[in-house]
């Protein structure tokens, strides 16, 4: 900028620019959201489908880029931005730190825990130009201990040490299915903890459930956490969160009676068991798996040589837990959980915006309110819980009806229609509440207080 420029701004007509709050506004005619788009080459077989595949894809919320692999789309990304939100959050709060660690790992170290072999076909492994081998890391116990051992001595007093990630994952499926619910590149967050003896690490363990438990509650959607199995992972015990729906792959057994709830396969015989705390017939349900948690004890840390100085000086062995959490497959989950028919239903805290607002239909009576558009777009940003939150269904040669049912289907919680009712002189607009298709007429006033109240009741 010259500085003639500069100075006309800063003293002439245009000064204001400078002051003027920097707002971006959100609009559906800008966004990149390619509906109904299939693969070319896929043949879509109807048993592998599931109802968020098929809803997050027809919104233009993910796109099937070959099978088992999908690309986030941008509304993808806020709600997959959202949840990691929520959970550095509850992380931050237990002292969990947040790293990166490489996605490919070693197999040298993947032989020496003995997962090399055991993992199977699953186990996406690559090589270098030197004929080095490599994992496309399904999960990272052998990367992390291997990092912390390296690192040594590492003291008593450091402990318990916590360090999490979120990144993709690799597993090698042999039939992908249900969209992002089992496919061979997936977003997770896994956790790793260090401590200096078992009965540090099992508080340290209940104290990161906790968290993972707050991560489930602020989601809003109800779930399960039961007993589970230490499959390939190994360890003392485990614990897994699930949702309940049909499709779930995990059978889970419950009793309604006290709430003890375990995995079929920690039972012999699932058709007759009864609960170990009270006795009675537990009955089956299906799950879909969101979460595991791990007492791993030195399974890692023993063949990977991971240990600490204890108050005496001496090496010990550390004791370890890791935690995960489906990041991906908790946003296609919740789909799963919540939504009928064609329409997405969000979490509340998940939802890619939180309000649509409806402008009025060019060349309609109501096109002289299109100004108030912009206004309500600035005031619903300001209030707390809507900032960035807010879209603008700004395609104005479409039908008003048309727009309220594409935003329906988007599953936005709030739709804001500035419509005829707009050009009254106390002007009114129509909220729609997608949670239970409630519908209301309120003055511009009335709105703002409906907002706060909506937003602090979540
Ligand atoms: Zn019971």
């Amino acid at each position: 900028m010259t500085k003639t420029i500069q100075f006309i701004i800063r003293h002439g007509k245009y000064r204001h620019l400078l002051f003027c709050r920097r707002i971006h506004q959100y609009t559906v005619s800008e966004l990149f959201q390619p509906l109904h788009v299939r693969p070319k080459d896929a043949i879509v077989k109807e048993e592998s489908t599931s109802l968020s595949q098929k809803l997050l894809v027809d919104c233009g919320v993910i796109n099937c880029r070959s099978n088992g692999m999908f690309a986030l789309l941008p509304l993808g990304q806020r709600v997959i931005t959202k949840l990691m939100k929520v959970i550095d959050e509850e992380m931050k709060l237990v002292g969990a730190q947040k790293m990166l660690l490489p996605l490919l790992t070693s197999g040298q170290l993947w032989r020496a825990t003995g997962r090399w072999e055991s993992t199977g076909q699953e186990l996406m492994k690559v090589q270098d130009r030197h004929n080095k081998d490599y994992v496309l890391s399904p999960t990272h116990e052998e990367a992390i201990t291997n990092l912390v051992s390296e690192v040594y001595p590492l003291s008593h007093r450091q402990l318990p040490l916590s360090l999490y990630q979120i990144t993709s994952k690799f597993r090698d499926e042999m039939k992908p299915r249900f969209g992002l619910l089992r496919c061979k590149e997936f977003m997770m967050k896994d956790l790793y903890t260090f401590d200096s003896s078992e009965e540090a690490a099992v508080t340290t363990y209940n104290k990161i459930c906790g968290a993972y438990d707050r991560v489930f509650q602020r989601i809003g959607v109800p779930f399960l956490k039961v007993a589970g199995d230490c499959g390939n992972i190994g360890g003392s015990f485990s614990h897994e969160y699930h949702y309940q729906a049909a499709i779930g792959e995990d059978t889970l057994l419950l009793c309604e009676a006290c709430g003890v709830s375990t995995n079929a396969e920690l039972v012999t015989n699932s058709d007759d068991a009864s609960c170990d705390k009270c006795g009675n017939h537990m009955t089956k349900t299906a799950g879909i798996e969101v979460g595991h948690t791990f007492l791993l004890g030195t399974k890692y840390s023993g063949p990977l040589k991971a240990s600490y100085q204890n108050e005496k000086g001496k090496p010990e062995l550390l004791q370890m837990g890791c935690y995960g959490l489906g990041v991906s497959r908790i946003m296609a989950a919740t789909v799963e959980v919540l939504s009928q028919g064609d329409c997405i239903r969000w979490p509340w805290v998940l939802a890619p915006f939180k309000v649509c607002l409806i402008s009025p239909k060019k060349g309609s009576k109501e096109a002289s309110a299109v100004s108030w558009v912009a206004h309500l777009a600035d005031v619903i940003s300001s209030i707390p819980g809507f900032e960035d939150d807010v879209i603008v269904d700004d395609r104005d040669t479409l039908t008003i009806g048309k727009r309220v049912m594409k935003a329906k289907e988007a599953g936005y919680p709030l739709i804001i229609v500035v419509g005829k009712a707009a050009c009254q002189d106390i002007p009114l607009f129509e909220v729609i509440n997608t949670k239970n298709n409630d519908s209301q007429i309120l003055s511009h006033k009335l709105l703002s207080g409906y907002l706060r109240e909506i937003s602090r009741e979540q």
